[in-house]
């Protein structure tokens, strides 16, 4: 077993398989949760014209503090239509165009304004101006291709004029949960029978890394249909399995995507849990077969079908981003194979503590469902003491 592939040897052997998927522009809109391709640049200066951070009144610093007449009030949208000349205050809003003359706005709350006139204390020049281009100028980078696009990123997109984002297109992903044990959600079981939940949480996996579920399918352990299901399946960008990748008499899936002319690229890798994963390629379709065990379907994926479906959206650093943290209480190590614990984070005075849940078997996906973390506990004799440093995987 010392011969297995380590954790970043298979990341590697997948990632080195992917080529990213062509752009297509998109309606900002409809660009959440996408990937930039190209560089987006602002349209304009940003903001576009100096604008008032307050309510008060535009004003020349050097003449306040002071009584000033009040002669013209600026809506936002509504610049005055001639400079502030000295001696003189333009009430105006938030947002409005801060008018050519004046260096400051005196706040509403400090000033006292009888219509015609307003008392203003004194004010630093630039007090509350927003300057012209004061977070981007034109045609400065606003988001940089590669990046994930999510709220932030997207309304930057638009205050910079950007209407279209150039995105890579979504991968279109074939799901197939193998197992002739496998009974829908709402079904009655037969002895023997267990609901089947890798579908379910696999599909919400694929919609969360950006990808489509373009086709999903359940099918007995049954060699016509994983033939008839896996065809199809490797039509998507992407076939994902469930199931059917260890030794057993009933696991077929590697054997018949061999049939189908599917290049296996690994078989088998020293993890914990997840250890029968599978990595091959027919043509650009890339090729993940995950155990069927829930939680070793749920650690595989994220560490290699979530990184591989960003990385052919041109996401710039796809790898799972590992946080440091400190063990909760002791571990024993398993000898051969990188385990994935689960686990409780919680915030203390000393930084993050990570409190391994007790159930971690490879079945167990309702303990599971309450970690929010994978606590990587690297191979070796012994025990990782509580206190130790180590670092995890945040789930959610
Ligand atoms: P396998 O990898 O096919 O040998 O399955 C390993 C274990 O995971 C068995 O106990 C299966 O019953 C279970 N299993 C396989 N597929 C699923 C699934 N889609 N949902 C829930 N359990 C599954
Ligand atoms: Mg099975």
């Amino acid at each position: 077993m010392a011969d297995l592939l380590t954790v970043d040897e298979a990341s590697r052997l997948i990632l080195d398989r992917v080529k990213p998927l062509a752009s297509e522009r998109v309606p900002l809109v409809e660009s959440a949760g996408r990937v930039l391709a190209e560089d987006a640049r602002s349209a304009v200066d940003l903001p576009p014209f100096p604008s008032s951070a307050m309510d008060g009144f535009a004003v020349r610093a050097v003449d306040t503090p002071a009584r000033l007449p009040v002669v013209a009030r600026i809506a936002a949208g509504h610049p005055a239509p001639v400079p502030l000349e000295s001696g003189q205050a333009m009430a105006i809003a938030t947002g409005g165009v801060v008018p050519d003359g004046a260096d400051a706005v005196v706040p509403i709350e400090v000033a006292a304004d009888d219509g015609d006139a307003v008392d203003v204390p004194s004010a630093e020049p630039g007090a509350h101006v927003r300057p012209r281009g004061g977070d981007l100028a034109k045609s400065d980078v606003v988001v940089e291709a590669g990046t994930f696009l999510r709220t932030a990123e997207l309304a930057a997109l638009a205050a910079a004029g950007v209407a279209e984002a150039a995105c890579a297109r979504r991968p279109r992903v074939a799901l197939v949960t193998t197992g002739s044990e496998l009974r829908r959600p709402g079904e009655t079981l037969a002895p023997g029978q267990i609901y089947e939940s890798n579908g379910v949480m696999l599909a919400a996996a694929v919609v969360s890394a950006g990808a489509v579920v373009d086709a999903h399918a359940s099918v007995a352990d049954d060699e016509g249909e994983h033939r008839a299901v896996l065809e199809r399946g490797l039509e998507a960008d992407v076939l994902i399995t469930s199931g059917g990748v260890s030794v057993g008499p009933h696991d077929l899936v590697r054997r018949i995507e061999a049939e189908l002319g599917v290049e296996e690229v690994f078989w088998r890798v020293a993890v914990k849990p997840g250890k029968p994963v599978s990595f091959g390629v027919r043509g650009s379709t890339l090729v993940f077969g995950l155990p069927g065990n829930p939680v070793s379907s749920l650690v595989c994926f994220e560490l290699f079908v979530r990184p591989a479906l960003l990385a052919l959206q041109g996401v710039r650093n796809p790898w799972p981003e590992f946080q440091p943290g400190v063990l909760g209480s002791a571990v024993r190590r398993n000898a051969e194979r990188d385990e994935f614990l689960r686990a409780r984070v919680r915030a203390d005075a000393d930084g993050v503590v990570l409190e391994p849940l007790t159930g971690q078997e490879s079945h167990m996906i309702a303990r599971a469902a309450t970690a929010d973390a994978l606590v990587l506990a690297p191979r070796g004799d012994g025990e990782i003491e509580a206190g130790s440093g180590v670092r995890y995987l945040p789930l959610r």
